[in-house]
Parts: C-alpha cells; structure tokens; sequence
C-alpha cells in the first residue's frame, strides 16, 4: 500500500515524502480512508504506531478543502493527556502543513495564558490543547465551538488515569451534537469503553 493509493491529495503526499514517510502504517492504511469517510472511529493502538498520522492526514485533507474559520472557533479539536504529547501533535501537524496553509494552536496549562488567547483569535483550523486550560481560555471567551467538525481523544486511556473524566464531559457538553468523533487508545478497559459509547456512533473499531 502506498499513501497515494489513500484518498490523499498532493500536498500531504508532498509532506509526508519530505518528513521521510515511504509506506503507510497499518493504523493509517486502516484509518485514513475511513476518517476521510466522515466515519466515526474508535482505534486500539500504542504510541509509535503512527497514530497521529493516522488521525492528523485526514483530518487536515478535509479541512483544506473547506472553508477557513471565523471568530475565535475551532474546526477541529484534538484532546491529549499531556502537554508533551499536544505539543509533540502539534509539531507532527506542523511538518504535515508545510505545503498546506492551515492555522494549527496549541494550548497547556503550566504557562502564560495570554500568548495563548492572542494565538487562538482569528479561528484555528486546528486546536491541540490539554483539557483543563482548554476549559479555562473557554470560559475567557478565548475559543469558540460553533464551527466544530471533528473531536479527536489521543491517548483516551491515559486521560482517564489522570482523572479528566470530568474536564472531558464538560468538554463535550460545549461541542456540536453534529461531529465526527475519533477516539484513540492503547487500552480499553470497561471505563474507557464506556466513555468511547457516550462519544461515538456506529464507530468504524481499528485495532493494530
Ligand atoms: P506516533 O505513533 O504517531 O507517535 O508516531 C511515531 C513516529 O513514527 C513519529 O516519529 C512519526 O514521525 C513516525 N512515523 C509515523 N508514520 C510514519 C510512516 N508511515 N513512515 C515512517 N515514519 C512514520
């Protein structure tokens, strides 16, 4: 399989070829073309598997072919454990932006809030936040969700150890009923199920 052969057009093809990528991984041949879908997904797979690609191509392939945001929204949110891991997305999207022109944000807390809240005016195409700043710059009117399209969990089983069941629910209530949802895990124990039935529908399931 090769990444021309999964719906992906020539800037992506482009960036992945740059950053190295010669052939697919199992976790994206299985998820890109089903993300692209507009599909629901649920996916069992560890880190260095390719995750992120997985999730991020697609979801940027749809993105540029739309419309830009306004105001301060978000079209699409991806929600981490940790602020390594949100700023290790957001690097990965980076790479994968190099012949595109998409905004990507990341939010953590542990630093200045302000830089922040300057960084999200204007809309992000895409915001990689951990959940409890991301509630605080929401509750400073400095993220808007109205125009959400797609909510990414990375990481699911992780989040929940670290006990943001509730940051996420809170999350959640602000979101769109309308969405794609895409939920990752390297584990799914009877909690993080549960959660992934709350999320998502008729989820396409992906296990590497
Ligand atoms: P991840 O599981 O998303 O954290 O990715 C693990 C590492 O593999 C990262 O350093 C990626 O840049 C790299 N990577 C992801 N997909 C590919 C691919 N198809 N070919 C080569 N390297 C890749």
């Amino acid at each position: 399989m090769q990444f021309s052969q999964l719906g992906l057009s020539a800037p992506l093809l482009k960036a992945v070829t740059a950053l190295g990528y010669t052939t697919p991984s199992p976790i994206q041949e299985q998820a890109i073309p089903v993300i692209l879908s507009g599909k629901d997904v649920l996916a069992a797979a560890q880190t260095g598997t390719g995750k992120t690609a997985g999730f991020a191509l697609p979801i940027m392939e749809k993105l540029a072919a739309s419309n830009k945001p306004r105001g301060n929204s978000v079209r699409a949110l991806i929600l981490t454990p940790t602020r390594e891991l949100a700023a290790q997305v957001e690097d990965n999207i980076r790479g994968f932006n190099q012949f595109l022109n998409l905004k990507s944000t990341v939010v953590f807390g542990g630093v200045g809030i302000n830089p922040q809240m300057k960084r999200l005016r204007g809309g992000s195409d895409i915001l990689v936040a951990t959940p409890g700043r991301l509630l605080d710059l929401y509750q400073q009117n400095a993220v808007k969700f109205d125009q959400l399209e797609v909510l990414v969990l990375d990481e699911a089983d992780r989040m929940l150890d670290m006990g943001f069941i509730h940051d996420i629910k809170r999350v959640l209530k602000l979101l769109p009923a309308k969405r794609q949802n895409l939920m990752f895990s390297a584990t799914f124990n009877p909690t993080v199920t549960a959660l992934a039935e709350s999320i998502t529908q008729s989820p396409v399931k992906i296990s590497v």
